[in-house]
């Protein structure tokens, strides 16, 4: 079998399953030599009303139950939810870094919002791109068409950055099944999530 078996058949688009496109993006984001530069520690990406499928939701409220987020990242997140005049996801900390990351919608892995900062520089990870592309990719235009915020997206064309074309399957795989499957805007999600109690 060959090596495209791991990702979306664009032929399977409109009846994608959330468990089969997490999985893929998530691969998809494995395989790039470095993640989104622009993105890291800025917080852009998550500067708006992210949709958030019920399947996200699911996620989410699993990794509370879990214990996995821990009560102080919900508490913060409702206040956030509810005191924030900005268009900003309620789980970007202060450092500007998801505090959910393991836990993240579909949206924001394919956007590669949410990391930690670091240092490297966006040249590097053109450079990185460039010896390490086999796939041709398909260029970043001017034109946003990813999830990614447009400064980022800008930046990413300006450079010469390319989308592979796996990448681009996943994203139309993602517009597809975000199209057939209700979505609520992060705050609200926050607003409904339970506060786990404290812990004795
Ligand atoms: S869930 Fe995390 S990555 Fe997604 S918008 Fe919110 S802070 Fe950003």
């Amino acid at each position: 079998m060959g090596k495209n078996h791991e990702f979306i058949d664009i032929n399977s688009i409109g009846r994608i399953d959330y468990k089969d496109l997490r999985r893929s993006l998530l691969q998809e984001n494995k395989l790039l030599p470095s993640e989104h530069p622009c993105c890291k520690g800025k917080g852009n990406c998550c500067e708006r009303n992210i949709p958030v499928s019920e399947k996200d939701v699911q996620i989410i409220s699993g990794a509370i139950q879990r214990g996995d987020i821990p009560r102080s990242v919900i508490a913060q997140a409702k206040e956030r939810a509810a005191t924030s005049k900005q268009n900003r996801c309620p789980f970007l900390n202060p450092r500007n870094e998801c505090s959910i990351y393991p836990y993240r919608p579909i949206v924001c892995i394919e956007a590669r919002a949410g990391g930690t900062a670091h240092p490297k520089q966006l040249e590097a990870t053109v450079q990185q791109y460039a010896e390490t592309g086999t796939d041709p990719g398909i260029p970043v235009c001017n034109t946003r068409t990813s999830h990614m915020c447009a400064e980022c997206h800008q930046q990413m064309a300006d450079a010469g950055m390319k989308f592979s074309s796996r990448g681009v399957r996943n994203h139309y795989a993602l517009i597809a099944y975000l199209s057939n499957n209700p979505s609520i805007p992060m705050p609200e999600v926050v607003a409904k999530l339970p506060l786990p109690k404290r812990r004795k």
